[in-house]
């Protein structure tokens, strides 16, 4: 037993779970996996070696293994309908630094949504690695709408000849343009990689577009809105499936995480059932409600709502930055993120906006009937910031609600 061996670890784990179970958890990356899943990822398959594919290793001993890692691609292909799934990838990072080796040289040109408008780290931010090593183009939101603007894509793509466009990203609260951006990776001969870290569980479950005939090359967490373990998943048509596979392993990678692929496969099993559609579609119309209720309250929200799993809020109006308002929050029993708004005025550590998302209280098993009070939690708290005793008293009613369901 864990607390037999290492007491001082099992005690903290049992604090995670309690600090995780009285909480309204509204990180729009997080989720809460199921029982399978987290049995599956403690199991023995963390033992093994299994460097290359199933029928192409490298060690012996993998009768069993690529049995796991064959049900892992199947259950991918047959619940997104691709050609070929790779899901090796140890997390979404790794999977999209894996699409750079695959199809591109140091120094060629990548088209990315930039991290403050929304988008990820590895599109071609300065910091990350593919800013360094790739002339990385960043295309924004537009000011009134907060949404893309695809001739503004369009225009830089034709400037730039990038030879990938990455679409997607980490605080987009609309639905992603796959066709849109299709065309425009077409006119220029880039391949388009949709990353869907975020919302690949409403793309399974039917509550967002696929970018599937689209984009040729999807990238994906698993643990999101896809509620399986922490890892990544490269989706392909056939004509890119080599190349990503070889880019994963040998390029990048050596041996996989099979405790963590025979997770995402029962992630990917509990994906294609009926109950998991009515899941994502829950977790929109949540998004849905939660943003009418905010918009009500007199938030300002990102492109002035949401079509997705999560909202935006730019707290400029309320004379609260986001980190200050951030903390109030998780004080008061409501975690979610500080988070930059496109055009901050703002530092991006002490930046003007939070990041709600509703993919973990969904499944937690709330209701869009529940969000108006969702909404005056966020609301009370936010104006009760810095004072303890008023925090206190939203995280006993939030502790309530949570212990009722
Ligand atoms: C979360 C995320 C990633 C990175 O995933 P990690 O597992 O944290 O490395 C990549 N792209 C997008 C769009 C994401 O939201």
């Amino acid at each position: 037993m864990l607390s037999d061996v290492d007491p001082e670890i099992a005690a903290l784990i049992q604090a995670e779970s309690a600090r995780q179970s009285s909480k309204l958890r509204m990180i729009a990356s997080e989720n809460d996996v199921s029982a399978a899943v987290l049995e599956a990822t403690g199991s023995v398959l963390t033992n093994k070696y299994s460097e290359g594919y199933p029928g192409k290793r490298y060690y012996e001993g993998q009768q069993v293994i690529d049995q796991v890692e064959q049900l892992a691609v199947d259950r991918a292909r047959a619940l997104f309908g691709v050609d070929h799934a790779n899901v090796q990838p140890l997390s979404g990072a790794p999977a999209n630094l894996a699409v750079y080796l695959a199809f591109l040289s140091p120094g060629d040109t990548v088209m990315g949504m930039s991290l403050p408008m929304g988008g990820h780290l590895t599109h071609g931010w300065s910091v990350s690695a593919t800013g360094r090593w790739f002339h990385a183009v960043q295309y924004d939101v537009r000011k009134d709408t907060g949404v893309v603007d695809l001739d503004e894509v369009r225009s830089l793509a034709l400037a730039e000849r990038p030879k990938v466009i990455f679409c997607g990203g980490t605080a987009i609260p609309r639905t992603i343009d796959f066709p849109g951006f299709a065309s425009i990776a077409a006119e220029v001969g880039a391949v388009l990689v949709a990353d869907i870290a975020h919302i690949a569980g409403l793309v399974a479950g039917g509550a967002h577009p696929s970018p599937v005939g689209h984009a040729p090359v999807i990238t994906t967490t698993t643990h999101k809105t896809l509620r399986g373990p922490r890892g990544a998943m490269i989706l392909t048509d056939a004509e890119h499936a080599k190349a990503v596979d070889r880019a994963v392993f040998p390029g990048l990678q050596g041996g996989p995480h099979n405790h963590t692929t025979a997770a995402i496969a029962v992630a990917l099993h509990e994906a294609a059932q009926p109950e998991f559609r009515e899941y994502a579609h829950t977790v929109v119309a949540n998004a849905k409600a939660l943003a009418v209720a905010l918009l009500e309250r007199g938030f300002d929200l990102v492109s002035g709502g949401t079509d997705n799993h999560l909202v935006l809020i730019d707290l400029t109006s309320k004379a609260i930055g986001g980190k200050p308002a951030a903390r109030a929050l998780d004080q008061a029993g409501i975690e979610l993120n500080y988070n930059a708004v496109p055009f901050d005025p703002r530092k991006p550590f002490d930046p003007s906006g939070i990041r709600l998302g509703t993919p973990a209280i969904t499944t937690r098993g709330l209701r869009p009937d529940q969000m108006p009070l969702v909404a005056e939690w966020i609301d009370r708290a936010i104006a009760a910031a810095g004072n303890a005793p008023a925090l206190d008293r939203i995280a006993a009613e939030v502790s309530d609600l949570l212990t009722s369901l």
